[in-house]
C-alpha cells in the first residue's frame, strides 16, 4: 500500500515537472505544432497496435485527418472494439450503474475507473480511466492550477457532483485536500457551508453558481473565508457571475475547462482561458465570427483512446497572443452546449441563429437583474426573473428582445414572465435552456 502511494506520487510529480517544462520549452506556435505533430504521430502508432477497432480499419492511415470525427453516440457504439484494454461494454455498464445506485464513487473494472456523463443532450457517455492517467491528470492540473510549487502548502477545498475517484489523487503531503458534495450541499446548505467556514481553504474550486452562494454568504458575515484562489469549474463563468465574485472575493476569478472527455483549458496568471495545448488536440470547426466547435485528441490518453472526438461545445477564441506569452489558443469565452442556440425561422425562410451570448448580453445591461433564465418552449420564450424586478424593467428587456427580432426581419416569439427558481445544485446551472431540441422555432402569427 505504502509502495504503491509513493509511486502514485512520483507519476504526479513527474507530470507535474514535465508540463511546467512544456511550458517554458514550447513558447512559441511553432514548436507547439511540430511538438504535437510529433506526438500526433507516435500516439496514432501505439492506438494502431492497441484498438482492435482502429486496427482492423485504420491500418493504412498516418495522418489525424484520415481518421473520422465521432461523437458521444459512435464513441459509445464502438465502445468494446475502441478501449485498449480489452473492457466489454457490458461489464462496465454494470459496474457504473451499480456504482450509482449505492453512490460508490470508486467503481473499477480490472483495475480501470470507470465514470458516467450524463450529457445535457440526453445520450449518456461512459468513460475509462486507468490510474497511471489520473495520476497523470493531477499531475498537469496541479502544474497549471497551483499559484506557487507543489512543496508549498495549500488547503483546497473542491465542490463536486460525485467524488469521482479520479479527483482523489490529489491527496499529496503538502497539499490537503477536501471534497464537498454538491449532493450534500443541495440537502443542507448550513452544514456544508460551515464546514467550509471551518477548514478555511487557501484555494477554492467550484462552479459558478455554488461560488455565488458562497459569496452570498460571505457578504451576510454567515461565513469567513479567505481563499487566495478561486477557480470555477463544470459551469459556463458568466459576467453576470464573475463581476459578483471578483467584488466578494477581491481578486481575479480563474477557470477550468474540462470534462470527461479531457481537461481542455485552463486560465493563466492574467486569468485569461487558454486550451491546453501542450496535451490535447484541438481541431476548430468554424461557425459564426471567431466562434468554435473543438474536436479533441487527446495524445496523452490511451485506455480509451480519445481521436477526432466532437464535443458538444462552442468555444469563441481571441484570436491574439496574451500577455503572458503562451502562444496555446486563448479563449474568450465558453458560450455553452451547441444545443443552447436557439434558431428561428425569419419571414424570408433564412434562419436566424442566436447564441447565448447575445441572451447575456441583454441580461448583463441591466444593473438590477442578478439572476434570470432564458428557455425556449414549443410556445415561444420563457423569462424568469427575481420577484423584485421592476415593471419597468422587463419592459425594457421586452423592448430590446423585440428590436433583436425585428431588426433581423424574424417574427417575434411570444414572451411569458415567471420567476427564478431556487438552485439545486445537483443538476448543472444552465440559465439558456433550449427544450425545443434542435428544430427551428416558428412564431405563430396571429
Ligand atoms: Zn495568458
Amino acid at each position: 500500500m505504502f509502495l504503491k502511494k509513493k509511486k502514485e506520487d512520483l507519476m504526479i510529480l513527474y507530470w507535474y515537472l514535465r508540463t511546467k517544462k512544456l511550458e517554458k520549452r514550447l513558447d512559441t506556435r511553432e514548436k507547439l505544432d511540430i511538438y504535437q505533430r510529433r506526438k500526433i504521430s507516435q500516439h496514432i502508432n501505439w492506438v494502431k497496435q492497441h484498438s482492435p477497432y482502429i486496427r482492423k480499419h485504420y491500418q493504412d492511415k498516418y495522418l489525424l485527418s484520415d481518421f473520422p470525427i465521432m461523437d458521444k453516440s459512435l464513441f459509445m457504439e464502438q465502445f468494446t472494439e475502441w478501449n485498449t484494454k480489452g473492457i466489454m461494454e457490458k461489464e462496465a455498464e454494470e459496474v457504473a450503474q451499480k456504482a450509482e445506485e449505492q453512490r460508490n464513487f470508486a467503481p473499477k473494472v480490472r483495475g480501470v475507473t470507470v465514470g458516467l456523463s450524463s450529457g445535457t443532450s440526453g445520450s449518456r457517455g461512459m468513460f475509462l480511466v486507468s490510474d497511471q492517467e489520473r495520476e497523470q491528470w493531477t499531475g498537469v492540473i496541479l502544474a497549471k492550477l497551483l499559484p506557487k510549487s507543489l512543496l508549498h502548502p495549500e488547503k483546497i477545498a473542491f465542490f463536486l457532483r460525485a467524488n469521482s475517484n479520479l479527483y482523489e489523487s490529489t491527496g499529496q503531503r503538502k497539499l490537503q485536500f477536501k471534497f464537498f458534495d454538491l449532493y450534500e450541499l443541495s440537502r443542507s446548505e448550513c452544514n456544508e457551508l460551515q464546514a467550509l467556514h471551518s477548514y478555511s481553504p487557501s484555494i477554492l474550486i467550484a462552479p459558478p453558481s455554488v461560488l455565488r452562494l458562497i459569496a452570498q454568504e460571505m457578504e451576510q458575515g454567515k461565513i469567513r473565508i479567505a481563499p487566495k484562489k478561486v477557480i470555477s469549474i463544470a459551469e459556463v463563468l458568466e459576467d453576470i457571475d464573475k463581476d459578483m465574485l471578483v467584488r466578494v472575493f477581491k481578486q481575479q476569478i480563474h477557470q477550468v475547462y474540462q470534462c470527461t472527455e479531457g481537461f481542455l483549458a485552463s486560465t493563466c496568471k492574467y486569468g485569461n482561458l487558454h486550451l491546453n495545448e501542450e496535451h490535447v488536440v484541438i481541431e476548430k470547426e468554424y461557425l459564426k465570427d471567431r466562434r468554435f466547435v473543438p474536436i479533441i485528441t487527446d495524445f496523452t490518453r490511451t485506455t480509451q483512446p480519445i481521436i477526432r472526438y466532437r464535443l458538444n461545445d462552442i468555444l469563441m477564441e481571441k484570436g491574439k497572443i496574451c500577455p503572458c506569452g503562451s502562444p496555446a489558443t486563448w479563449i474568450e469565452r465558453i458560450e455553452g452546449r451547441c444545443d443552447d442556440v436557439f434558431v428561428f425561422e425569419k419571414l424570408d425562410g433564412e434562419k436566424l441563429t442566436i447564441y447565448p451570448d447575445s441572451f447575456r448580453k441583454l441580461f448583463y445591461s441591466e444593473p438590477t437583474v442578478a439572476e434570470y433564465e432564458v428557455i425556449l418552449t414549443k410556445n415561444g420564450l420563457s423569462i424568469h426573473l427575481l420577484p423584485d424586478i421592476s415593471e419597468e424593467v422587463k419592459m425594457h428587456l421586452h423592448t430590446q428582445l423585440r428590436e433583436l427580432f425585428v431588426r433581423s426581419n424574424c417574427p417575434v416569439p411570444s414572451v411569458t414572465w415567471g420567476e427564478v427558481k431556487k438552485k439545486r445544485f445537483m443538476t448543472k446551472q444552465k440559465r439558456i435552456l433550449n427544450e425545443t431540441s434542435k428544430c427551428v422555432y416558428q412564431a405563430t402569427t396571429g
